[in-house]
């Protein structure tokens, strides 16, 4: 090891932490990683038991560019590590009345808009293209950059769609689309951003042709399987990475990080970046070096947090795909329960994943692997009373819409849920997917990647820029090393 390399500490190793890592260590510095847990992922580990292999957090492979850019920026391809299949139907949605099946292709899916609501695929066409250029404009000219200045979002482009910035994509969508479950159909790309549809400016249509445009993705073996490239890569660049490694506390020695506690022994650095949540990193600082309040943590919108279960059936399973969204009950009040009036939902929407569907790694023969999904606001309570409710609550819906009885063949049932996430992850509230993208959450409004505070003290992940999801996760990392690489 060269020891004249300016030396880095990194805490945590979800997605975003692995790929300063390796940003990092591409640039010469000496990179070691502490994860609290026993295996690294953060959100995206992975179970594996019985034979059953699940992906205990993201699932949906989407913007297969930007793991694309990844990989390439260090002269690889996603192809040298795993194997990505594009799944064809992408997934389906089951409402109160009819099944809406989205292809993997416009022709496909326009066809399905026309069979609910006549004219609307040529609707549909103009709203993905206006999408496709929001698109572009986003991943050129805006999420790559470190939302230190409100300019950042100033471009030619970007100003003559200022309306988009202030209109909802709500409003967009129902100009154009009568039809309540198309509605629902094109409101439901931008729940990955963690907000109401209603309160996410129109522009973010982008993920609407990350969905119908770029399509659905699937990893051979799993989610997994990118965390366990990255950190391949990750090693192979010379990152040290320790797995059972608490940080206990950031030291700070006249106004500068000079390194952590990690079970009771300082590691001492020149830099120090932490991809653990933002509000839990500075939890580990004297309270005059914190640059956010409590309250402004209070006033924050978070994506939601999920009531989750993780089912092995020894059987397999009928009329389902491998991505499943339960949307036969009324949207507008299940969102109002996680983001107004916080409460366990009274008739929640769910979301199935049973990746065996298409990949036979993930079960044991003839049997299917479960992945079910509640999402629900954060920092509820949490009982294994209100975790069973609604485990019946869902099971019976999904044998309802499926017309299968399943009950009686559940071989294995394991429930996670916001004590989970703020166990394990140290969760503010256990949210599962950060601070949400609103206008006011956005870009250089979010809490900064570089502290105000501490001169060499840096952050990444969901809860800073760009925001939630695996993509903007690997895009913070980029967007973090290089402000570290100026930093010196
Ligand atoms: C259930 C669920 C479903 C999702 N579905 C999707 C999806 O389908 N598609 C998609 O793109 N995104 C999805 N997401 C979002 C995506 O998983 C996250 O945005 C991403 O994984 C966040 O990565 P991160 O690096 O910011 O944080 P994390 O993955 O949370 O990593 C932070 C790490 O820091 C560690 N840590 C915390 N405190 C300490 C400490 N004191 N010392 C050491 N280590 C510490 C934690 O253990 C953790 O490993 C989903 C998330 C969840 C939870």
């Amino acid at each position: 090891m060269n020891t004249n390399k300016k030396k880095v500490v990194i805490i945590g190793s979800g997605f975003s932490s692995l790929s300063a890592s390796c940003y990092l260590a591409k640039k010469g510095f000496n990179v070691s990683l502490f994860e609290k847990n026993d295996t690294v992922g953060g959100r995206a580990r992975q179970l594996i038991t019985d034979g059953f292999t699940f992906d205990i957090g993201p699932s949906w492979y989407w913007m297969p560019d930007i793991f694309d850019r990844f990989f390439a920026d260090f002269g690889k391809q996603t192809s040298d590590y795993y194997q990505l299949d594009k799944l064809s139907p992408a997934y389906k949605i089951f409402f109160e009345d009819d099944i809406i099946t989205i292809g993997d292709c416009m022709e496909k899916i326009s066809e399905e808009f026309e069979r609910i609501e006549k004219g609307s695929s040529i609707h549909l066409k103009k709203f993905i293209s206006k999408a496709q250029k929001n698109y572009d404009i986003a991943i050129n000219e805006i999420v790559y950059r470190p939302g230190v200045s409100p300019l950042e979002l100033v471009t030619k482009d970007t100003i003559i769609r200022l309306d988009q910035f202030f209109k909802t994509i709500s409003q967009e969508v129902r100009k154009n689309f009568k039809n309540p479950k198309l509605i629902s159909t094109l409101e439901f790309p931008v729940l990955f951003l963690g907000a109401k549809p209603s309160k996410t400016p129109a522009f973010y249509s982008f993920m609407n042709f990350a969905d119908f445009g770029l399509g659905t993705w699937h990893p051979k073996g799993g989610m997994y399987q990118i965390i366990r490239a990255m950190k391949s890569l990750a090693q192979d660049l010379g990152v040290i990475i320790h797995t059972g490694s608490t940080v206990e506390k950031i030291i700070v020695k006249g106004g500068k990080a000079s390194g952590i506690l990690v079970n009771s022994e300082i590691i001492e650095a020149d830099m120090v970046l932490s991809g653990a949540d933002y509000h839990h990193t500075e939890t580990l600082l004297d309270d005059s070096y914190r640059q956010y309040s409590e309250k402004y943590w209070a006033r924050k919108t978070f994506a939601p947090s999920s009531l989750l279960f993780f089912i092995g059936f020894d059987k397999k399973l009928e009329n389902i795909e491998h991505h499943n969204l339960f949307f036969d009950t009324d949207f507008g009040q299940h969102a109002s329960e996680i983001y107004d009036h916080p409460k366990w939902p009274t008739r929640p929407l769910f979301y199935a994943n049973f990746p065996s569907v298409t990949d036979e790694s993930m079960a044991p023969p003839n049997n299917e692997t479960g992945f079910f999904l509640i999402p629900i606001a954060p920092g509820l309570e949490d009982t294994p009373q209100l975790r069973d409710q609604y485990f019946d609550i869902i099971m019976k819906r999904f044998q309802t819409r499926t017309g299968q009885s399943v009950e009686n063949n559940i071989i294995f049932k394991k429930s996670f849920c916001v004590n989970d996430f703020k166990e394990q992850y140290n969760s503010y509230k256990g949210n599962a997917y950060g601070m949400a993208n609103t206008l006011s959450q956005t870009a250089f409004l979010r809490p900064g990647l570089k502290s105000k505070k501490i001169d060499n003290l840096f952050f990444t992940g969901q809860l800073t820029v760009p925001g939630p999801g695996v993509p903007p996760s690997l895009i913070s990392g980029k967007l973090v090393s290089e402000l570290m690489g100026k930093n010196i």
